[in-house]
């Protein structure tokens, strides 16, 4: 780690890190971007950890969707982050692409963003001066542009361990298998012993310039019973919230339209399966 950070520091803006090379090898390819430097930190060791220590669910930068997807601890705790893995591309991408990668490319269309956000994930980043930690909420702040500041590496993501009746889920909504999504949202919900939602965690996918945090669909749950009415203008609200573009994969109505229908079926998903923890 010291030495990327040393080489990154050296060449500046002449250099970008590489991990997986799934998204940056694509841009070099086609021209979109071009450096003198690649700093390759595929290889740096302990990056690949999986692992709840004290309060948090620590997985290293380096951690492969496909290492994701397979890991027990998160198909058993984690819904969404074991879906959202098995939804992204196809094995060969997942085999080498990383959870660092999918996240620093500042990709709005990238899948693991809203489920860090809707878990209220904080990433660490290492540079020369030290380590700081940021919320998953403000790490993204524009298509393709994130708080990394010249020489950093982001080395860890921290999840909080979810407490007792807890349930979430990913859905993505996708023209065809291995796709982009047209719209995705991951929900997690923590439940009172009444039923009621004790904290909600809402991230979308493909729906505004960045990945969003739906802060008031998230505040309008808190608290309530959820009944068909509650969710249905919960979805409403997160629908609001969304700000779509008319692209590729739909128009803008279709994309609202989506999104309200995916975020009420994820609501539902998320509750039923925090009632049976
Ligand atoms: C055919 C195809 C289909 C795809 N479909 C999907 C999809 O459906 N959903 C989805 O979410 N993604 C999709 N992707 C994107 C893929 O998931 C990402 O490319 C991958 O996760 C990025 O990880 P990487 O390690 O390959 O990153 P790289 O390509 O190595 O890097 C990507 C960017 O992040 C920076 N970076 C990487 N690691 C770090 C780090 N630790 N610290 C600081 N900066 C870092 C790099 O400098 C670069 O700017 C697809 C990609 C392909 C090629």
């Amino acid at each position: 780690m010291e030495d990327a950070l040393q080489l990154l520091s050296k060449y500046g803006d002449d250099a970008k890190v590489m991990a997986g090379g799934q998204s940056l090898i694509p841009l070099l390819k086609l021209r979109i971007a071009s450096f003198p430097y690649v700093v390759n930190i595929s290889g740096l060791k302990g990056l690949n950890q999986i692992v709840e220590k004290g309060d948090y669910l620590e997985i290293g930068s380096l951690t492969t969707i496909s290492e994701l997807e397979e890991n027990d601890l998160v198909k058993e705790k984690y819904q969404a982050l074991h879906e959202a893995a098995g939804l992204i591309a196809d094995p060969l991408v997942r085999n080498m692409g990383t959870i660092g990668g999918n996240v620093s490319h500042g990709d709005p269309s990238n899948d693991i963003p809203a489920v860090i956000i809707a878990l209220k994930a904080k990433l660490e980043l290492a540079g020369l001066r030290g380590n700081r930690n940021v919320d998953a909420d403000s790490f993204v702040t524009d298509s393709f542009t994130t708080v990394l500041e010249k020489g950093e590496i982001l080395k860890r993501i921290l999840i909080p361990i979810p407490g007792t009746n807890s349930g979430g889920c990913y859905i993505k909504h996708k023209k065809s298998a291995g796709d982009f999504s047209v719209a995705a949202v991951a929900v997690h919900l923590r439940l009172e012993d009444d039923e009621r939602v004790k904290s909600a965690g809402i991230g979308l996918t493909s729906v505004a310039p960045k990945p969003l945090r739906a802060v008031r669909g998230e505040s309008y749950l808190e608290g309530k019973k959820l009944t068909d009415s509650t969710v249905r203008e919960a979805a409403k609200i997160v629908v609001s919230e969304s700000n779509p573009s008319t692209d590729f994969y739909g128009s803008l109505e279709f994309k609202k339209k989506v999104l309200g229908r995916i975020t009420e079926e994820a609501i539902h998903l998320s509750f039923e399966r925090a009632m049976v923890r």
